[in-house]
This record gives C-alpha cells, structure tokens and sequence, in this order.
C-alpha cells in the first residue's frame, strides 16, 4: 500500500508524508520540527524511520524544520543543488546533503521520485512525482502558472496533491499590500482556483482516485470554494468518480490510501 498523509499545507508551512512498504520521506518539513514530530506520530510514523526529506524550493513555509529533524533524527536530506545553496542558511549544520538532478529520477528505498521543474520565484523549485507498487502520486505547489511539463507529468497520477493558493477575487480585494498582491497572482506565484479549476480536468483521468487541493491561502481562500470551483470543473467535464479533499494548515489531512 502506498500512503499520502498532506501533515500541514498553506503559507505558515508545509509538509507531506509518504509511505510504501518499510520506507517513509517527507516532502518539504516547513512547520517547526516540534510540530511535525507530533504530527508524525499522530498518523503512527517515528522519525526515526524517515528514509529522507525531499525538498520542493528553499522558501521557509517549506523548510522551516528540516535542520532540527535532519539532525536530532539523523534523516537524509535531498533537494537540487541551486536549492541547497538558496537555503545554505536554514540547512547549517547539516551533515553533507544528497542532491538530485531536476528531471532526473532517482530511488528512496521502495520510491521511484521524478523530480520536475515548476515555475515559481525560487532558485530551483520542483514538483515530484512518487512511484511504487504501480502506483503514482503527483504532487505540485508553489506554482505561479502550469507549464506543459507539469501537465505531463500529472498525468495519469492515482493520486495528486495540486495548488489552489488563492479566489483571485478575495486576493484582490483581501489586506495584502499591493506588491505581495502581484508577486502570489504573478507567473511566479502561486495558483488560483480558478486557474487549478481550468487545468484539473486535462490530468485527471480514470485512474486518478484521489485529489488534494493545497498550499490554501488563509487570508485569500477558503476551503468550501476552493473545492466547489474545481469540483464544478472536474463535474462539467464528468469526472466524478475522484475523492476531493482539501488540505488543513492547523492539522493532517485524511490519509489517502492506493
Ligand atoms: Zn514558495
Ligand atoms: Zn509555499
């Protein structure tokens, strides 16, 4: 069985389980490690047995607790270089790092992970895509716009974890200063329901069991329209057969289970 567990997702930090077999790695560690830790044994997994923490881009939301539980657990950390060097700060004292190449798979344990590239304002962000048992997880966040690249390696996920950062409208009218307003609507931002709306029904096909809806704004978005926008948008184009979820900044979300 594989098993996605979003344990926090949104602007005051992300991060994600994922487990096959005897292996666990995190996706991004962005909450303090105290917190992680106490969402990892909610849903059962000892630090211990993390196999790595692959990082998405160096942003805090995504990296605030990697050193701590890099150290006091002794896990791996893996990210590109440009990312490595973007985050030389929050990673000090980190024993050695292992780097992957964007575009280039590489294996964690029972893991095949395609990292691919996305566009946001970082040095090198990635989505991953996560392979094991014949079954794939997509995950992209952080994404100002989607490139054919993503829409390609979306494709034909059982499982996806998708941006929806922001209603444009509540972004617009809602109290951030006008610079921070462009910047997250910018190419290089992060995406909005409506644009996840749009581009959803072109990955989402018969094997896609599950989607979760990501990265939510608190200030700029709200869960209940979040997921009426795209489910209207997946519902025109018939696919109603996937589980919708929308991921919590506060606690974990539901696991999904392939
Ligand atoms: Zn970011
Ligand atoms: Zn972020």
């Amino acid at each position: 069985m594989v098993e996605l567990v979003v344990l926090a997702s949104g602007s005051r930090g992300n991060c994600t389980l994922v487990r096959a077999g005897r292996t666990a790695v995190l996706i991004d560690a962005g909450l303090s490690a105290k917190q992680i830790v106490e969402r990892l044994a909610a849903v059962g997994q000892d630090p211990r047995g993390l196999a790595a923490i692959l990082l998405t881009h160096e942003h805090i939301d995504h990296t605030r607790g990697v050193a701590v539980l890099a150290r006091r657990f002794t896990v791996p950390v893996i990210a590109n270089a440009a990312t490595w060097q973007a985050a030389e700060v929050q990673l000090r004292d980190i024993p050695a790092g292992e780097f992957f190449v964007t575009g280039t798979r590489f294996t964690v344990g029972a893991l095949e992970v395609t990292p691919f590239s996305i566009p946001h304002d970082a040095a090198e962000p990635v989505g991953f895509v996560i392979e094991s048992e014949g079954m794939r997880v997509g995950y992209a966040t952080d994404l100002g716009h989607v490139t054919r690249l993503v829409a390609a390696r979306l494709a034909g996920c059982h499982a996806l974890v998708f941006e929806a950062n922001h209603d444009l409208e509540m972004l617009m009218s809602g109290p951030y200063p006008w610079a921070t307003k462009q910047r997250v609507a910018s190419r290089t931002g992060h995406l909005s329901n409506e644009h996840a709306a749009e581009f959803l029904p072109q990955v989402v096909g018969e094997e896609t069991g599950h989607l979760v809806l990501a990265h939510l704004s608190e200030t700029n978005n709200d869960p209940v329209l979040a997921r009426a926008t795209v489910e209207t948008a997946l519902a025109e184009t018939g696919r109603t057969h996937v589980s919708l979820t929308t991921a919590r900044q506060d606690r974990p979300a539901a696991a999904v289970r392939l």
